[in-house]
């Protein structure tokens, strides 16, 4: 395979070409959303961060990928508040020449009866050895396309649901052909990180040239990664009947027959050789919701070098050589001292409190516990659980024990979200003589950085089993931050109680999503535990609270990283090879 001739055995500069040469790429990975860095604005939350984190990683390990996505124009927006502390959207200011470069290629798609030019953009992530990886956005507004089609890749999750149609059909289709037309004619796997991009099974028909399902599948592996349905998007025929060509309506309806409307998800569980869910309990939960058995599980990581403290990664480099290339080797983590472990610590703590003193004119304690929650503010994540009692919540955390930094973003048109950010925020100021408690305006992967780097403590109260993963908690692990959470997702991997963190509620059974159960317990338990735990080993037995942080960093930021989510996929979804990985 041309894998196999990738690394080791060539010489440099027929190495080089190869490394350039689009033909010898064979896998291609595609999301809705890509965050590769805070300047470049195209994602909006842990679904472009992984897929950004994934790249990365593939690039550091020389794996033969190429990413495709979207350039949203106007990015997700900028958060700011108004008097009565509801959420307002304003447009990102970016200039995508400053990061990305215009490359001549432009693609034809047809959408709602008018021919639409696609261009690309192309960012090229080098890896750690210097491996380049292309990422390519695409992008529609350019001359002489029509007014309402420029628009079509402006806003990440914005417009009607005809406008997200558009959205996915560039994606999928459009991606694909500009893939071909950049030279990438021997991509063996198509990645379909979340059912977004799975339009491009019926541009792999069209090449295809007659109708043969089994060879699509053979070719296409699908990562679903919510079991919330808002995060499944459906498409009625009525709406695809005005807005697809021709071709392509006729070849979908021929893939998806007998249904009223087309669930992305199910496209693309039905036309993919392998699907994963993004940790043990997801793929248990997406088979029950989906009635099938063969849902694996790739669990998420995070990228160690982009997530990881300056502090923290001269320490690691100083005592465990090596780990930037094979995070794995974080096991040797409890060899690090832990006066220099808590002095990285405590710089990073710092460093976020002067962030906090200068954007919101309030002064933190370092000495003080400090407990962090930023996260979209999806309501099933229930940011407001730590409030669901006031009374209690004084007696456990006030007279200067706990402060907390709270973050993240609602989507425009979720006001139940909105609600919650308008409900901490309030909270934070009837509480202000009590208990510190602070809110960080427009979350972004820089605020992400600050805070899973500053924090003591990350707190994280889904209602189970819609975590379907979770990645921030990674992020913390990452600087021997421990976590304190409900047993959802990623956790019910990673804790070990009183070793890499605690949780909060019951230990998870056979649940399904939707299923009613008992919240009052995970509050009585987030209380008593931070009470008869957590305040009096932070306060009383700093030893233990610092080998708790080893722990973390061996136990959870050496498996929980997007080096082996790479390499996980390699051998069991790409079924391939990379000698030198
Ligand atoms: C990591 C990250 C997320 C994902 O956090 P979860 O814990 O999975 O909710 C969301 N937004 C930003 C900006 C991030 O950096």
């Amino acid at each position: 395979m041309i894998q196999r001739l990738h690394r080791s055995d060539l010489g440099y500069s027929l190495r080089s070409l190869m490394e350039n040469d689009p033909a010898f790429r064979p896998l291609a990975y595609f999301s809705m959303e890509v965050g590769l860095k805070e300047s470049i604005p195209t994602y909006s939350g842990g679904l472009g961060v992984l897929a950004g984190d994934i790249l990365k990683s593939a690039a550091d390990l020389g794996v033969p990928m190429a990413g495709v996505t979207l350039l949203y124009r106007k990015g997700y927006f900028v958060q700011e508040f108004n008097a009565d502390d509801w959420q307002k959207e304003k447009p990102v200011q970016w200039n995508p020449s400053h990061e990305l470069t215009l490359l001549p290629n432009r693609v034809l798609i047809n959408l709602q009866g008018r021919e639409i030019q696609v261009g690309v953009w192309v960012y090229e992530i080098i890896g750690a050895t210097g491996y380049p990886l292309p990422v390519y956005f695409l992008d529609t507004d350019f001359e002489p396309n029509h007014p309402d089609d420029r628009k079509l890749c402006w806003y990440l999750y914005g417009g009607d649901n005809c406008y997200r149609l558009c959205q996915e059909f560039i994606l999928g289709v459009g991606g694909l052909r500009m893939l071909r037309d950049l030279g990438y004619m021997n991509i063996e796997t198509f990645h379909l990180n979340e059912g977004h991009a799975g339009f491009l099974t019926l541009e792999l028909m069209r090449e295809q040239g007659y109708y043969d399902p089994d060879k699509i599948r053979e070719q296409v592996v699908f990562t679903t990664h919510t079991p919330v349905p808002a995060g499944h998007d459906y498409f009625e025929f009525g709406l695809i009947d005005r807005v697809f060509p021709a071709e392509a309506l006729s070849t979908l309806r021929r893939m998806m027959p007998d249904v009223p409307g087309v669930s992305m998800t199910e496209l693309g569980l039905k036309y993919s050789r392998y699907v994963n869910g993004v940790a043990k309990k997801h793929a248990e939960v997406s088979n029950a919701m989906f009635r099938m058995e063969t849902v694996d599980w790739v669990t998420n990581g995070i990228h160690p070098t982009t997530w990881v403290s300056s502090g923290m990664r001269k320490l690691y480099n100083r005592h465990i050589p090596g780990w930037e290339q094979d995070p794995g080797r974080l096991v040797q983590a409890l060899t690090i001292p832990k006066q220099d472990l808590w002095a990285a610590h405590q710089a990073s703590k710092l460093r976020l409190f002067a962030r906090v003193l200068e954007t919101t004119g309030k002064q933190l304690d370092p000495e003080v516990l400090t407990l962090g929650f930023a996260r979209r503010a999806a309501t099933y994540k229930r940011a407001d659980l730590l409030f669901s009692d006031l009374k209690r919540f004084m007696e456990v955390a006030g007279g200067n024990k706990v402060q907390f930094i709270f973050a993240g973003k609602s989507h425009p048109s979720d006001n139940g979200g909105k609600a919650l950010l308008q409900k901490i925020r309030k909270v934070a100021r009837d509480l202000e003589e009590s208990i510190p408690i602070v809110f960080i305006d427009n979350y972004n992967m820089e605020i992400a950085s600050l805070l899973t780097q500053g924090v003591d403590l990350w707190l994280n109260t889904p209602i189970r089993p819609r975590e379907a993963s979770g990645t921030s908690g990674m992020k913390c692990t990452m600087n021997g931050i421990m976590n304190f959470s409900v047993l959802d997702g990623w956790w019910i991997e990673g804790w070990i109680e009183d070793v890499t963190g605690w949780s909060i509620g019951p230990e998870p059974n056979g649940e399904t999503p939707f299923e009613h159960y008992d919240e009052s317990l995970d509050a009585i338990d987030l209380y008593n535990k931070l009470e008869r735990k957590i305040i009096p080993t932070y306060y009383e037995n700093h030893d233990k609270w610092v080998d708790m942080m080893r722990h973390t960093i061996a136990l959870n930021a050496s498996f929980f990283n997007t080096h082996r989510v790479v390499r996980e996929y390699a051998s069991k979804a790409y079924s391939i090879d990379f000698r030198g990985m």
